[in-house]
């Protein structure tokens, strides 16, 4: 075996540091400074370097890398963060930043029965423990609201900047822009530690465990068009990935534990969370994403390019079930990802509009018919469904008038006799099933954004990812998006899963022995 390099315990990372959202239209990060910059010393330092060693690779910088990054090294480890984006941070930079998921156990497994009962208990008991853990480190933490007896709030990009300083304060190493390309096994299939690409080459780093947090495979056009939708093409990437950015999302963690015999989890891998963001805009989308995607889809009528219904708007597919607070919303964005274009207008009156259209979703009164409007995307307002109707048909991408009003009149009158659950296409939930009859209308053209999808990596309640014969493969984990089924269809959160999980594999992966068949690469990928 070559001699090991020894692993930089102090900081190994580059251009984030000045403030570095640069390029990335209102990129989630312009909170970092310079002020806080350690020297940028990457590029020096990994010329030449061939071969690093440490006892811990966290790979993706989001909530559930860095989580068990900070996690591992507190339980003694010394540890290394690779990071595929210039900065770190991922989708959890870009979120909302609510820790949450349902109140019960029964209810998860109400909304979401055929998920991974493992997967969901563990976030479920672990979550409190979590809350506890970051309040121990002074991370930054928002109060529970509404009842929620799971749910705290990060601010998203803070957060970020405090676990990052915290970790690499502790003697931990981020490597930006080196993405993991493949995990390393010895001839025994222990995971040994990874291939990376950095700035100056491929890195191979030597370890005694590897956490993948890579966010899972929404920016894979393979997997989402095999899995999800063929109309991949015209997702909205509502990710890591906003703003332009390379696809950050791409499976890397999904297909780098696969290669090596890992299972996947045995559903979601037709689902994701995503929502409604406007279609084709003109303009550049500007953060917050939340100022552009939809909540009220439950309360609308969608319609697809052809002006007619395609799903239940309250509750997608799952019919005779009553489902969490805002299922609907989701369920009817993963439908209109599967309609051409991917692509559906909304469609809803002014009582929908100050009830739930501006309000309703827990972020704050966005009114989001003028936030689509200002960014080129289609709009149309008027006094009557007619009018409405007629200038949709006008939108670029028009929808046919007449089908449009055949699709509202059915609605309307199946909807006034409360007998919208018995339409060819069910409105199921009565009370999210009003007619339209108050002006002024309103009608929006949207597109589905994905967000995280929800098949991946088959786990234990350690995080220890299995092999398809059931057993752990020694040195390996898994946390965050990058484990399956939590979410089947329905969503019940994600930053749980990445806070728990990080919280879990953190520990877990620290105390992982050297690997008993030793450092030698085997001969399935001898990289
Ligand atoms: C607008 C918006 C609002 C949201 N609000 C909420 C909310 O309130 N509550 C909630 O629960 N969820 C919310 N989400 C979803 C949630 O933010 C994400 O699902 C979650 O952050 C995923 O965390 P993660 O750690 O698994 O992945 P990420 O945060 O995406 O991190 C993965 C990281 O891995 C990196 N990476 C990928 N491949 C490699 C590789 N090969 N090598 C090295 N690095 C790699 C990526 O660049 C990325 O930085 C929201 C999302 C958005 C966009």
């Amino acid at each position: 075996m070559a001699r090991h390099a020894k692993s930089d315990s102090k900081v190994s990372r580059r251009s984030f540091l000045g403030g570095a959202a640069a390029g990335v239209t209102g990129g989630a990060l312009s909170g970092w400074s310079s002020a806080s910059a350690q020297a940028p010393a990457t590029a020096q330092e990994m010329r030449g370097t061939q071969q690093m060693r440490t006892d811990v690779v966290v790979v993706g910088g989001g909530i559930g890398g860095l989580t068990a990054a900070l996690r591992a090294q507190q339980a003694g480890a010394k540890v290394i963060v690779l990071e595929k984006a210039y900065e770190p941070g991922g989708t959890t930079a870009h979120s909302e930043g609510t820790v949450w998921t349902a109140n019960s156990y029964e209810e998860i497994r109400n909304d979401a029965p055929a998920g991974d009962p493992v997967v969901q208990k563990t976030v479920f008991d672990t979550l409190p423990e979590v809350y506890k853990y970051y309040e121990s480190i002074d991370a930054p933490l928002g109060a529970s609201r509404g009842g929620m007896t799971r749910m705290r709030s990060i601010p998203p990009v803070a957060w970020t900047q405090f676990m990052v300083k915290t970790f690499q304060r502790g003697g931990g190493t981020l490597l930006v822009e080196t993405p993991m390309l493949r995990l390393l096994v010895n001839r025994e299939y222990e995971t040994i530690g990874v291939l990376a690409e950095g700035p100056k080459g491929y890195v191979r780093i030597l370890s005694k465990a590897v956490v993948l947090a890579t966010g899972g495979w929404a920016g894979n056009a393979q997997l989402v068009t095999q899995n999800i939708t063929r109309h991949f093409g015209s997702l909205h990437q509502r990710n890591a990935s906003f703003g332009g950015r390379k696809p950050l999302l791409t499976g890397d963690g999904l297909l780098s534990a696969t290669e090596i015999g890992a299972a996947v989890s045995e559903g979601g891998f037709d689902g994701f969370y995503g929502h409604m963001m406007p279609a084709r805009p003109t303009k550049p989308l500007q953060n917050p994403l939340t100022n552009y995607s939809l909540y009220h889809g439950p309360w609308s009528v969608a319609v697809n390019l052809f002006g007619r219904r395609f799903a239940d708007e309250t509750q997608g597919r799952i019919a005779g079930r009553k489902l969490g607070r805002g299922a609907g919303e989701q369920l009817i964005c993963q439908e209109t990802a599967r309609q051409p274009e991917a692509t559906a207008a909304y469609i809803w009156d002014e009582a929908v509009n100050v009830a739930h259209a501006c309000a309703d979703c827990g972020l704050g009164d966005v009114d989001k018919f003028p936030a689509f409007r200002d960014v080129g995307a289609s709009v149309a307002t008027a006094n009557t469904l007619r009018e409405l109707a007629d200038q949709m048909e006008k939108w670029g991408r028009g929808i046919p008038a007449d089908e449009v009003m055949r699709t509202l009149t059915e609605y309307n009158t199946a909807a006034k006799n409360g007998k919208a659950w018995a339409l060819p296409i069910p409105k199921a939930i009565a009370a999210q099933a009003a007619p339209l009859e108050k002006p002024p209308f309103y009608a929006v053209l949207g597109q589905s954004g994905i967000t995280a999808t929800h098949g991946g990596l088959r786990v234990n309640a350690l995080g220890q990812v299995l092999s398809r014969t059931g057993r752990p493969i020694a040195g390996l984990y898994a946390s965050g998006v990058d484990i399956g089924n939590f979410n089947n269809y329905v969503y019940l959160g994600n930053l749980c899963l990445g806070a728990t999980f990080g919280y879990i594999t953190g520990v877990n992966a620290a105390k992982q022995p050297a690997p008993r068949g030793g450092w030698d690469i085997g001969p399935l990928i001898s990289a």
